[in-house]
């Protein structure tokens, strides 16, 4: 099984493509779409444990935090543009609150290598023997990207997937597979209100403003109905809305094409009420812009308690 150095040296192969673009790509992978890495252009390469990390993005190595507020807000106030920040590189700044909308804007591809995985550099690998029919059959790439430079690189026998960050637990990252909804719905079940508990980093990792009021106006959930008085189908609904919202999120985005809301930034629910829109946060933490239909998404009282 390749390990830790191997991963390395699987690494500081593909960095010499950072900062080239994809211009076609192959392989027999069904663990992505192969059309989203069209055009995308590498940004970086990390290794963490045994999983290598590649970042793409939509333009030549966008990471400056500012300018991918620039690109991918440009639709939005500038109220709600200043207070994101957005961290792609640094393990300490992704604390609570602070990677807002991460996920959408990382995408960062997940390079498990199994027990035989490997990567190729402008060449295919050839069969070293024949099978026990005594075929000479040469291996089958998952995934293959061809660059604008004239090079490619070729991928085996690996897992690969979609995640948040490399820094991110995947249990917690809202956008891998090893999500963990129970541990999810835990968090979400405590005695603080859910658009508190949304935002929290440490179990939501990848959510931010705009997710966190699109899937509690989706769940129709108030976002300050504290998740110990909702019933957990309810906080299970949020859950599910998350994921699939944020999935559906980053493929918009690979796609390049605008994501529509129901409520974020919204005078009128989809129904046409009156949207509130409102400042909430933690005592102490950063209070944040909150949108709802208080008619929609009514709010869950104490006393009201199923
Ligand atoms: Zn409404």
């Amino acid at each position: 099984m390749p390990e830790g150095p191997t991963v390395r040296r699987f690494c500081s192969l593909v960095s010499p493509f950072v900062g080239q673009q994809v211009v076609k790509v192959g392989g027999r992978t069904k663990q992505i779409a192969l059309q989203d890495l069209m055009g995308q252009w590498i940004q970086e390469c990390q290794v963490h444990g045994k999983n290598l990390y590649v970042a793409f993005g939509s333009d030549v190595r966008h990471k400056a935090p500012s300018a991918n507020i620039q690109e991918l807000d440009d639709d939005h106030s500038k109220k709600e543009s200043v207070d994101v920040s957005v961290t792609t590189t640094s393990p300490d700044d992704l604390g609570p609150w602070e990677n807002e909308e991460a996920s959408p804007r990382c995408k960062w591809l997940r390079f498990h290598f199994g027990l035989y995985g490997s990567i190729r550099v402008n060449e295919l690998a050839r069969a070293r023997q024949g099978n026990k029919k005594g075929d000479w059959k040469d291996p089958t790439p998952r995934l293959i990207l061809h660059f604008s430079a004239g090079g490619f690189l070729v991928f085996y026998n690996c897992r690969i997937l979609w995640c948040s960050s490399p820094h991110v637990e995947p249990t917690c990252d809202i956008l891998s597979l090893d999500f963990d909804k129970e541990k999810a719905l835990r968090a979400l079940s405590g005695p603080r209100p859910v658009c508190i508990s949304l935002m929290d980093q440490r179990h939501f990792s990848g959510v931010g403003n705009i997710i966190k009021n699109e899937i509690l106006f989706l769940a129709q959930v108030h976002p300050l109905s504290l998740g110990s008085l909702l019933p957990a189908d309810t906080l299970r609904a949020v859950i599910d809305h998350a994921i699939s919202f944020t999935a559906r999120w980053l493929r918009i985005k690979m796609q390049r094409e605008p994501l529509h809301y129901s409520i974020y930034m919204k005078e009128l629910c989809p129904k046409g009420h009156k949207v509130v829109k409102e400042t909430i946060g933690p005592p102490r933490g950063l209070q944040r812009l909150t949108w709802y239909c208080p008619t929609c998404q009514e709010r869950v009282q104490p006393e009201e308690r199923a």
